[in-house]
């Protein structure tokens, strides 16, 4: 652990026993995520490729007994949270009290009843709405700590699927199963291949620091206000692709049969691009795999570049503060750069020789202040552990 963690631990702890007058029972952590590849594929069955990030949600969490759930972050304030574990009702909080509490009835729901209350203190370095998954890091680091002091024995991809459940069912969004995996499973040093229909994964080393590179994260600071609904007609676009040509779900249409599948929807011109999109992007996921395990990382950068014009053009989820990120990265010299995450606002990663790490993030600074948008915050990404127990 290292020793900002360490510290970040410590802090929690002590503020635990603040709110709720006596030591926690342990300290957990669980990080945000960005997608190297893999962009609106996780609904579609298909693949993704995220990493963790270094910034995480820690969580001082001790086990009740008595059905009451106690909830506070410190990045919220205010006073102490207070539920019992019986009246948990899905869609019925509208607050961020709704990521725990739904873990907690997920747990429940699949019959971990011995899930009999909590206190729970927690405070988080991943930035909230930024695309770099603030809520999946929640989510997971309450799971994993209800897992160890209720002795559930549940692995990491299934505290990623209950988390997930608790999205979908308690919060009421209907996301993948992607964030919650990666901030679950992913291992210090590596990406993590993810095939979304059967949660098998694997480990891929991609330790760009010793080659001499790096990946920043530009967070971009916008949000635009349409994403969730766009995103539910994209998902719907995707399942009609799906039916109109007999397949359970796009991941089944093989790469090669592209342009076979495109000719039998006929004029439908929007499936036709969020077909195109979903398929090529399987490809790429693929296809950075093996230039990665074959040690070949600077050839990804087309690939990424590739996935950003697909997801501008084709799927439609870009917007203009990203779109110049990725354009300027480029010219300015970076391997290669798109948008990650959902679209429409949230954050671009730019893959890029160290060297040219000043010039790229001057070129993006300034391009972003000439446009009048907002200042976008930079920061370099490490690929960093998933979730743990810290103390
Ligand atoms: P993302 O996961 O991309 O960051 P979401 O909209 O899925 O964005 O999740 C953000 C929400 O998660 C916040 O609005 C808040 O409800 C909750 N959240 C994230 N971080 C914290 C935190 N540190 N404390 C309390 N709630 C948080
Ligand atoms: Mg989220």
């Amino acid at each position: 652990m290292s020793e900002s963690s360490a510290a970040a631990a410590e802090a929690v702890a002590a503020r635990f026993e603040e709110l709720y007058g006596s030591a926690p029972d342990g300290v957990w952590a669980a990080p945000g995520r960005v997608n190297l590849i893999g962009e609106h594929t996780d609904y579609n069955d298909g693949f993704v490729m995220p990493f963790a990030l270094p910034h995480t949600a820690v969580a001082a969490v001790s086990r009740r007994d008595d059905g009451v759930l106690r909830l506070h972050s410190a990045d919220i304030g205010g006073p102490v949270v207070e539920l019992t574990v019986d009246g948990l009702v899905p869609e019925s909080d509208k607050r961020w009290t709704a990521y725990p509490a739904g873990v907690v009835w997920a747990l429940r729901e699949a019959g971990h009843a011995v899930v009999t209350g909590a206190d729970i203190h927690l405070a988080s370095t991943v930035p909230a709405g930024a695309g770099l998954s603030s809520s999946a890091a929640l989510e997971v680091v309450v799971a994993l700590a209800l897992n160890d002091l209720f002795g559930l024995g549940l692995r990491g991809w299934q505290l990623a699927r209950l988390s997930q459940r608790a999205e979908n069912v308690y919060v009421g969004a209907p996301v993948g199963i992607m964030d919650q995996t990666a901030s679950a499973c992913c291992e210090a040093g590596h990406a993590l291949f993810l095939d979304t229909r059967d949660l098998s994964q694997r480990q891929i080393p991609f330790d760009l620091a010793a080659e001499g590179m790096r990946l920043l994260v530009v967070d971009t600071q916008v949000k635009h206000s349409h994403s969730e609904g766009e995103y539910g007609k994209r998902r719907e676009g995707c399942e009609k692709g799906a039916a109109l040509l007999g397949v359970d779900a796009l991941r089944d249409v093989p790469h090669e049969d592209l342009d076979a599948a495109l000719a039998r929807l006929g004029d439908d011109e929007e499936v036709r691009r969020l077909v195109r999109h979903v398929v090529t992007e399987d490809h790429r996921v693929e296809q950075v795999v093996s230039l990665l395990e074959s040690g070949d990382t600077r050839a990804i950068g087309p690939l990424l570049i590739e996935g950003h014009a697909s997801l501008r053009d084709d799927f439609r989820v870009s917007c203009p503060e990203l779109d110049l990120v990725v354009d300027t990265a480029v010219t300015a010299g970076a391997l290669g750069a798109r948008m990650t995450g959902g679209g429409f606002g949230g954050s671009a990663i730019v893959l890029t020789e160290e060297a040219d790490v000043p010039a790229v993030t001057k070129a993006v600074e300034e391009a972003f202040a000439t446009a009048g948008f907002k200042t976008p915050r930079v920061f370099e990404a490490v690929p960093s552990a998933g979730a743990r127990r810290v103390r």
